[in-house]
């Protein structure tokens, strides 16, 4: 049985009706730049996170850049961020003119580890940006805290987190800016770019509102050099249409990501991260002794949006053997991420400090693999999955 990684049809035909009404009645509204379709995604995504403000935007990477642009993060600023990340969280910063300092990541949440941080705060460091991975919090409370004690500023990279929670608050809301993005491989997949910016600060929404639109207001008379990054009014229906269901694809993520764990930890050699380590809680790291493999783990005060299931394969090359071993049997499969931020080569001329230690990082991008995950993937599909680790565990 073939087993993608991600089936954007599964998910999208069965809604073909609806999204083809919804087409129309944008057609015919004549409408294409703004207006009430973009007006009703924003307010529908901030009430939903529990953000005042929503701010439809280009792309999840626009919407960081924008974050960053409405904080005056610029030339001379540091930035701390994750060096187990997406390319976007520290592209963005680099852009501004400002540079990115990597930090290293929990063995558990695969999050920033706040301790490096602390560390590597320097009189130039202006902000952090916790990016919430694989759909799961960073340790928020370790975040403002820093952040209140070094006066830096908090972006939320929360572009595979939407509807996620911390302690009960929505990830992306507790900073000065949360980021969403709906590529179509996020939680809510659009057609196409785009993304969102919450924020709970009135003048900064403001300010991230006229830099969207080349920092204009009114019209031609600009105060501040912005840009176009404007979410489509098209782009905005269609999300809304799957908005709706949201909860029921993140109620299926969550039952699938169960399910692996009840089925995978029977298997010998595997075992499951344990959350009473995460983010340095005990301020030791897990024993992790013969074992093979190590399931993802939702901590506790987290709801676990579930964007990835990554597990750690340990032992040399053995993570690419399985990946390899999955590929042939039509299981798909990726490797999220292969190379940290500060061993890509684009960063290679960021000062020395900036690109410091990470050992665990370095250490997940060589056994991190994430395996289907998506909401209609079938028990039948996923018991495929689980017997073809099994398999694989057995042979060495
Ligand atoms: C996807 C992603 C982004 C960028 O979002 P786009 O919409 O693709 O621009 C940023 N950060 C993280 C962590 C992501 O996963």
């Amino acid at each position: 049985m073939k087993v993608p990684l991600l089936d954007v049809n599964a998910q999208n035909i069965p809604l073909e009706a609806e999204l083809i009404e919804t087409f129309t009645r944008v057609l015919h509204s004549g409408r294409f730049i703004m207006g009430p379709e973009v007006e009703a995604l924003e307010s529908e995504v901030a009430g939903f996170v529990g953000a005042k403000h929503g701010i439809g935007v280009t792309s999840g990477t626009d919407a960081i850049l924008l974050a960053l642009m409405a904080l005056k993060i610029g030339p001379g600023d540091e930035v701390l961020c994750p060096t187990f990340t997406f390319f976007a969280t520290a592209g963005c910063i680099s852009r501004t003119g400002a540079t990115p300092v990597f930090v290293d990541a929990c063995p558990v949440c695969f999050n920033i580890d706040l301790d490096d941080a602390a560390r590597k705060i320097t009189e130039k460091t202006k902000a952090i940006m916790p990016v919430h991975l694989f759909g799961q919090s960073a340790e928020m409370d370790a975040v403002m805290e820093l952040a209140k004690q070094a006066d830096l500023r908090v972006i939320e990279d929360g572009a595979q987190a939407l509807g996620s929670r911390y302690k009960g608050r929505g990830c992306g809301t507790i900073g000065e800016f949360g980021t969403y993005s709906f590529f179509p491989s996020k939680n809510l997949g659009g057609f196409g770019d785009s993304g969102m910016l919450v924020c709970n600060d009135d003048a900064l929404a403001e300010r991230a509102r006229i830099l969207r639109m080349h920092g204009s207001k009114p019209k031609y008379f600009h105060k501040l050099v912005g840009g176009n990054f404007r979410l489509d009014p098209l782009q905005a229906a269609l999300l809304r249409v799957k908005l709706q269901h949201y909860g029921d694809y993140t109620k299926s993520r969550q039952g699938n990501a169960e399910y692996y764990t009840e089925k995978l930890s029977t298997v010998a050699g595997v075992v499951q991260a344990n959350a009473a380590h995460c983010c340095g809680a005990t301020g030791q790291e897990q024993v992790l002794g013969e074992a093979k493999l190590v399931l993802p783990v939702r901590c506790d005060h987290n709801e676990h949006i579930w964007n990835q299931f990554a597990l750690r394969v340990r032992g040399e090359g053995r993570r690419d053997a399985l990946k390899a071993r999955l590929i042939e049997r039509e299981i798909g499969c990726e490797v999220y991420y292969p190379l940290t931020m500060d061993q890509q080569e684009c960063f290679a001329d960021t000062p020395e400090a900036s690109r410091s230690g990470n050992e665990v990082a370095h250490q997940l991008a060589q056994e991190a693999l994430s395996i289907p995950i998506y909401p209609e993937l079938t028990r039948e599909m996923q018991d495929v999955v689980v017997a073809v680790i099994a398999e694989f565990l057995a042979e060495g």
